[in-house]
């Protein structure tokens, strides 16, 4: 046998790969390969040293760290491969895995199946395009995150945060913590990009304030940043003249957004999502590309890790099937997004596949409060509704759809919010 040829070949090192491959490897699959481009693995929870992982699938609060290496400690014995500091450069339909390492060289591996878990980047300065001079102090919130928690560098003293997307919430707080001070949190929507309870702890318990449909119109500086320039924009997202407020610092976060890693994914010619930026998956994560499946922050942005963690399990079980001769039916109802809903994960279920529920991720297109209900419907026919109180773009949304009522289903189900009349 060819020591390039595997079971399951997962891309990414993350909570997303750890838990893929740990569960192919239980159901069956004998060579699992983790191919991870940094020298550890663990992904983006290494720089994550707060708690607050881990509540639902642990049930009690871990640090970043800590989660992760819950998971790699049990690699351990398990007899999954392991190649750190190994880049992947192309995967193909037909499964091979082109990778470089400074070990190995350039490599290309034969894979029973794939597993896709390569995480997801920050949106930056030039992706958002704030007007103003280009002066050093400007950095994502991820970037600033790693440097004060992994490198040791303290980045800036007099901080303006750009977004309130968790990343720079969380990074609200670390660096009042670390003794910087922290003049505000700017966001140009009217409600937060993150979590309530991150709101709460991070800004709320500091005092920092959350100015909401309110944006940066200018950065000033020669070298360093030394002015920040804040409007409050209209519900075109324009900025209104004469609200401007001058905020004199000399660091600004952004934390505007999060991009799945999808160029090897998109090389390989699989069927992505505009709205998720992510790869279209099946019940099981299986993507277009029969035996090449996708979980994790590549696929759609998570809040939570422990729905990583549920989602990337789903992932590698199905691989070390795929990978052991299970094929799949071609069958598949389509999962719509209805009013309110922005996208769903899956966008596709295939019943055959579907032991008695099928778990639906999805987010909403803004805030809802009162007396709601999440409606999946199909042929003009109610299929199943659940109440809900709240709900918030920031804060990623599940249902799960019994089995026996899918199969009542004539053609797509639309999923989407209704209220209830005032
Ligand atoms: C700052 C921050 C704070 C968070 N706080 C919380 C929290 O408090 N609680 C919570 O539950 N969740 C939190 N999350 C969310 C959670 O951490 C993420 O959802 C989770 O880490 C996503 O896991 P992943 O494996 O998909 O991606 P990642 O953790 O990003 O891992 C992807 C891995 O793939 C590797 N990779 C990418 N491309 C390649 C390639 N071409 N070749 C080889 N390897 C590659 C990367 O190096 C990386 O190691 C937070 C996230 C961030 C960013």
């Amino acid at each position: 046998m060819s020591e390039n040829l595997y079971d399951v070949i997962v891309v990414g090192g993350g909570p997303a790969g750890l838990a893929a491959a740990l569960k192919a490897r239980e159901e069956g699959a004998q060579r699992v390969l983790i191919l991870e481009r940094d020298k550890e693995l663990g992904g983006i929870l290494n720089q994550c040293i707060h708690n607050g992982f881990g509540l639902h699938y642990f049930k009690e609060e871990l640090t970043g760290p800590e989660y992760a290496g819950r998971f790699i400690e049990q690699l351990q014995g398990s007899g999954i491969e392991i190649s750190a500091d190994t880049m992947v450069l192309e995967i193909t339909q037909g499964r091979q895995v082109h990778a470089v390492s400074k070990a190995g060289g350039y490599r290309v591996y034969e894979a029973g199946a794939i597993v896709l878990a390569m995480g997801c980047r920050e949106r930056t300065r030039g992706a958002i395009g704030i007007p103003g001079t280009r002066p050093a102090g400007v950095f994502t919130a991820g970037t600033a995150q790693r440097y004060v928690n992994m490198e040791g560098y303290m980045v800036g003293r007099r901080v303006l945060i750009l977004g309130s997307g968790d990343i720079g919430l969380i990074m609200a707080r670390r660096m009042t913590l670390e003794g910087a001070k922290v003049l505000a949190c700017v966001e140009v929507m009217p409600y937060s990009g993150g979590l309530n309870r991150n709101i709460v702890q991070c800004l709320h318990d500091y005092d920092i304030p959350l100015y909401l449909s309110h944006t940066i119109v200018d950065i000033q500086g020669k070298d360093r940043v030394e002015k920040a320039v804040v409007a409050q924009v209209d519900e075109n997202r324009r900025p209104i003249p004469g609200t401007e407020m001058e905020f004199e610092c000399d660091t600004i976060l952004l934390s505007v957004g999060l991009i799945p890693e999808n160029e090897l994914t998109r090389t390989a010619g699989i069927q992505m999502d505009g709205r998720t930026n992510g790869a279209v998956v099946y019940e099981n994560m299986e993507t277009s590309a029969p035996g090449i499946f996708a979980c994790g922050n590549v696929v759609h942005v998570h809040d939570l890790v422990d729905y990583v963690t549920a989602e990337s399990q789903r992932a590698g079980a199905a691989a070390a099937r795929f990978a052991l001769g299970q094929k799949n039916g071609d069958e598949a109802l389509e999962l719509v997004n209805g009013e309110g809903v922005s996208y769903t994960v899956p966008q596709r279920v295939r019943l055959s596949g579907v032991e008695k529920a099928v778990e639906v991720f999805f987010r909403v297109r803004r805030v809802y409060e009162g007396d709601l209900r999440i409606v999946a419907a199909s042929g003009g026919e109610q299929l199943a509704a659940y109440k809900r109180e709240h709900l918030a773009p920031g804060e990623m949304e599940h249902i799960a759809l019994p089995k026996v009522l899918l199969q009542r289903a004539k053609g797509p189900v639309t999923i989407s919010i209704q209220e209830a009349a005032k």
